[in-house]
């Protein structure tokens, strides 16, 4: 049965012994989201999953779905499914039969079933593969049906957790295009569990970050890509990742490595800082910050170039890397609005 399939987390901790796994979890993830949960390895994303299905108990806490209180409902009565890494398709069945099957625990009587199964099989794109075992088929194909008996019960809510990892890194990009059409089309909220910034920042309407257990940002990918809550944020979203240099400010302006460069919303500040500017937000100027270049990473259409500013290696990326040559000693500039700033201390930022 199909609902809106609304999300609330509240305070949820999770504990492993003396290891605390999660710390006091809040989210709420709309109807319809398609909602990525990002981080490093270990930092609770496939724990908070595990919990919303129903997988893990909880140490304290609240999980709400659609504003019913499921904290301590067994899986089955929670109306969600789940696509795991591994897709765990049943080797002895057929794809049709792996499909019907989460129909055929509930009771869904043969004719319905074989209709849903076709349906399912179309929507996912393996309607010609219903008769081979999962060994006859490619990894793409057992992702999609690994989906498909997802989907064909219709749940209110789907959580996958990293469902693109064991695919090669072309049919990754088209998979994960076509997993966000067929969300849309179906309507379903969808918690996405990846360590992958890049492919959260494709998919998602909305992210959660995590780390050490913990959520520290939670917004649009764009939000959080232009406006990182700390400098453990901006570093892992994003490739390459944003430069942080440790930099004094004074009268608008930010010194480091004897070059005073303006810098937008550092009016009335002062101290030490740490600044973010990402790859592609340097330049090469007249002027500027001293930076002697190492290496010279060329990707056809453009380049990483490897610098050395103030006894600390920086990356830039531009697209004008001919006249560049390694070893050059040359200026870096950025725009004063490309200037993120975060505290020394705490790493928010300011
Ligand atoms: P990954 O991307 O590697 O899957 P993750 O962000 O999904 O990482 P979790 O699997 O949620 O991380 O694990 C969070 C932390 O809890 C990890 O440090 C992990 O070692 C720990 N953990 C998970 N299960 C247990 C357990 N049964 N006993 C002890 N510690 C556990």
């Amino acid at each position: 049965m199909s609902q809106s399939g609304s999300v609330r987390i509240e305070g949820v901790v999770k504990k492993h012994g003396s290891f605390t796994a999660l710390h006091g979890l809040d989210l709420d993830i709309r109807p319809g989201e398609f909602f990525a949960l990002l981080g490093p390895s270990g930092s609770g994303k496939t724990t908070t999953l595990r919990i919303l299905a129903g997988l893990e108990s909880v140490s304290a806490g609240r999980v709400m779905l659609d504003d019913a209180d499921v904290t301590h409902a067994d899986p089955g009565e929670r109306d969600v499914a789940m696509v795991f890494q591994s897709y765990a398709l049943y080797p002895h069945m057929t794809v049709a039969e792996n499909i019907a099957f989460p129909l055929k625990m509930t009771g869904v009587a043969a004719a319905q079933r074989d209709e849903a199964v076709k349906d399912a099989a179309g929507k996912v794109g393996i309607g010609h593969l219903l008769a081979r075992r999962p060994g006859q088929l490619s990894g793409g194909q057992q992702q999609r049906c690994a989906l498909a008996r997802a989907i064909v019960r219709k749940p209110r809510l789907f959580l996958l957790d990293e469902p693109l990892s064991n695919l090669d890194a072309k049919l990754r990009i088209e998979t994960r295009a076509e997993l966000r059409r067929l969300q849309r089309e179906l309507g379903v909220t969808v918690v996405y569990v990846t360590h992958d910034q890049e492919e959260a920042m494709t998919v998602a309407d909305r992210m959660a970050v995590f780390m050490e257990g913990r959520v520290v940002q939670v917004g649009t990918p764009k939000g959080i890509y232009l406006r990182p809550a700390s400098a453990a944020v901006a570093s892992f979203i994003g490739t390459p990742p944003m430069n942080l240099l440790p930099a004094a400010l004074a009268d608008g302006q930010v010194e480091l490595a004897g070059a005073r460069l303006p810098v937008e919303g550092a009016a009335g500040r002062h101290g030490n800082v740490t600044l973010g500017v990402r790859p592609g937000d340097l330049r090469i100027a007249a002027d500027g910050m001293p930076a002697q270049i190492e290496f010279i990473e060329d990707l056809g259409d453009s380049a990483i170039v490897l610098l050395r500013l103030a006894g600390q290696q920086i990356k830039m990326k531009t697209e004008q890397a001919q006249s560049l040559a390694e070893g050059q000693q040359v200026f870096l500039r950025f725009d004063p609005a490309a200037a993120h700033l975060f505290d020394q201390d705490s790493g928010m930022r300011l």
